[in-house]
């Protein structure tokens, strides 16, 4: 079975998975990894999806208030991703502050500018890093399961390339030379955090099977 074949569920039928969020970005990641078969939709086209506030202090706490809120309001099957960049230098920062680093609101530029500065103030050129996600699956209010993944490598205090995300420009994964910025999403996509714990949310799901799959579908 190829590596899409694998992630698209390829023994059932359309499979409806809300994604928790306003991040298009994520949702477009998730949408690309995931391939044929599934229909990823967040919370950008609901108006009366509820605004929910972060205030775990883990990436796996704030997935799992996001994924039980979410799914409380609307029958699809929940996916909520909570992520982020952790710098060993600044002991973790930004950490489950990544979206709101220079600020409750910030621009992904505004966060990228502050993380530079805090990085031009140290010695190094290079800093060990790592971006972690927390995938949490919920179903009308139930926790179905929870996923990790993190990819290492190092940031850097400069921007290079205009793709992706986030501090995608400053990240330069283990074993590449070039930042999420510069190399192409399929690149990103395979060896993401994001994709790590996407491919354990489908085998989870696959392994429930079909009868029990099947009733997260969406009745649209
Ligand atoms: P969340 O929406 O609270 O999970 O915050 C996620 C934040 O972490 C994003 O706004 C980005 O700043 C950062 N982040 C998470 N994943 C990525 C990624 O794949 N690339 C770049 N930045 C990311």
């Amino acid at each position: 079975m190829t590596r899409e074949e694998q992630l698209s569920g390829c023994h059932v039928t359309m499979q409806t998975l809300l994604v928790a969020t306003w991040n298009a970005h994520k949702t477009k990641e998730i949408g690309q990894i995931l391939g044929s078969g599934w229909n990823v939709r967040d919370l950008t086209t609901l108006v009366d999806a509820p605004r929910v506030e972060e205030t775990g202090s883990t990436f796996a706490e704030n997935a799992a208030l996001k994924a039980v809120a979410i799914s409380n309001s609307f029958p699809e099957l929940v996916l909520a991703d909570d992520s982020g960049l952790a710098v060993d230098a600044l002991n973790g920062e930004p950490g489950v502050y990544s979206a709101r680093f220079a600020g409750e609101g910030a621009t992904d530029a505004q966060n990228r500018s502050k993380l530079i500065g805090l990085l031009k103030t140290l010695p190094a050129r290079e800093f060990p890093a790592r971006f972690q996600c927390e995938m949490v699956l919920a179903h009308k209010g139930e926790i179905q399961g929870a996923f990790s993944g993190t990819v290492e490598g190092i940031v850097v205090a400069f921007e290079r390339g205009d793709r992706g995300f986030g501090y995608d420009p400053m990240f330069i994964p283990a074993g590449y030379d070039q930042t999420f910025g510069e190399l192409p999403s399929e690149t990103k996509n395979g060896l993401s955090h994001r994709a790590r714990a996407l491919t354990q949310v489908v085998a989870f799901l696959q392994k429930a099977g079909v009868q029990e799959f099947k009733e997260f579908r969406s009745s649209e």
